[in-house]
């Protein structure tokens, strides 16, 4: 007889990336839907690595992050982003940029806290915030532009309000923050205690000239953030789980209670190797070019068919909405693709409490021109 536990995520089931890639492994397909590219990553990178480990950094690194890699860091974002953070009492180094919310989330979130988020929303903020006992609000994003409505903020916002989830670059979206919008939060947070957790792991994956506003651009937004950042995106490595946060002094004081007897630390060798790699910015300058290029590759052989296009103006990720082609749900619509067409997607339901259905899939274009070639060939002849 097998023992009984009281569920803490009852209504939670196995992550969408995880079920659709295993379907994807299943018929074979061409997988599209998980965010991760299928191209090389930096040679000079992995042999970085590779010596790090020959000359034997392979104990335990600082808890916070090795003090190198911090400090490299902070001249980063203190360039790229105008700011000022200490590398020493602001950054920890985290096994991945989702280790890095969710253990925001844990060293400040009590029970019955209410926690602001946009949906469509990555799917590991709702559980993130079960998890602590707290409750999601969520907060469609307005459909096809997927931009955020501030009145219906300032509605949702009152004395439970502990904090807001925001995250431009967009996952699953592509959306991509204005200044404007910055302009609102500033104001809506202004005199009250809402925390802000900003993902922006896309931060350099964005296109058309567009700027990343990132919340360390902000002293007053700062003051209350954990701002989570990946290297896994950068550096075309997401199978390392490598990212960082960054906070006030106070909160990353709650934020290393939490991770300390979490992960503890993060592997040693990759610290090593990228506190080397980041000395070089080119890397990660080019990167919107190199991934817009990518889009529009896409883009342009997915218009022989007839899905439509919405905008991406960042992340690794495209929609597409299939009205013209079907009018089931998202979720059979892409367990169709997945088993007959040889394409695996995200249905972007996934991405909502309820399951909204606009009738799009997100298609992730971070792959080499043949894969993106080959499972447009396969749309193509299969919807023919
Ligand atoms: N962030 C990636 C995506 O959105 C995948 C993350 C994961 O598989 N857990 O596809």
């Amino acid at each position: 007889m097998s023992i009984s536990v009281y569920s803490k995520l009852p209504n939670i089931g196995t992550t969408i990336f995880t079920t659709m890639s295993a379907l994807a492994v299943k018929h074979n397909a061409i997988n599209l839907c998980q965010g991760f590219p299928d191209f090389e990553m930096s040679k000079r990178l992995v042999s970085l690595v590779n010596e790090a480990m020959k000359k034997g950094h392979n104990q335990y690194a600082h808890m916070c992050g090795l003090p190198a890699l911090r400090e490299q860091l902070a001249s980063k974002v203190n360039t790229d982003y105008d700011c000022t953070i200490n590398p020493e009492n602001q950054i920890t180094i985290t096994p991945g940029g989702t280790y890095a919310i969710y253990t925001s989330f844990t060293s400040f979130l009590q029970p019955r806290d209410e926690v602001i988020l946009f949906e469509p929303a990555y799917d590991s903020y709702i559980p993130n915030i079960e998890i602590n006992g707290a409750v999601p609000v969520p907060i469609q994003l307005s459909y096809p532009d997927y931009s955020i409505d501030w009145n219906l903020v300032k509605e949702k916002i009152n004395h439970k309000t502990k904090a807001i989830i925001i995250n431009t670059p967009h996952n699953p979206t592509g959306s991509v923050w204005s200044e404007h919008d910055i302009q609102q939060l500033r104001e809506i947070v202004k005199d009250t205690k809402i925390l802000i957790i900003s993902d922006e792991v896309y931060e350099h994956l964005i296109f058309d000239n567009k700027k990343h506003f990132s919340i360390l651009r902000y002293p007053d937004l700062f003051e209350r953030s954990f701002v989570c950042f990946s290297f896994g995106k950068v550096y075309h490595c997401t199978g390392w789980k490598m990212g960082y946060c960054i906070a006030p002094e106070h909160l990353m004081k709650e934020f290393r209670k939490v991770h300390q007897f979490n992960s503890f630390s993060c592997n040693s060798p990759i610290q090593f190797a990228l506190a080397e790699h980041l000395k070089d910015a080119s890397q990660y300058k080019e990167l919107g070019n190199f991934l817009q290029q990518k889009r529009d590759y896409f883009h342009n052989m997915m218009m022989q068919t007839k899905f439509v296009s919405l905008p991406s103006y960042g992340s690794y990720f495209q929609l597409f909405n299939y009205e013209k082609i079907s009018d089931e749900n998202e979720f059979d619509f892409a367990e169709r693709l997945t088993k007959e067409a040889g394409v695996a997607t995200i249905p972007v339901a996934a991405f909502y409490k309820n399951g909204v259905d606009h009738k799009v899939l997100r298609f992730c274009f971070a792959k080499k021109e043949s894969t993106l070639e080959n499972a447009v060939e396969r749309l193509i002849k299969y919807l023919q």
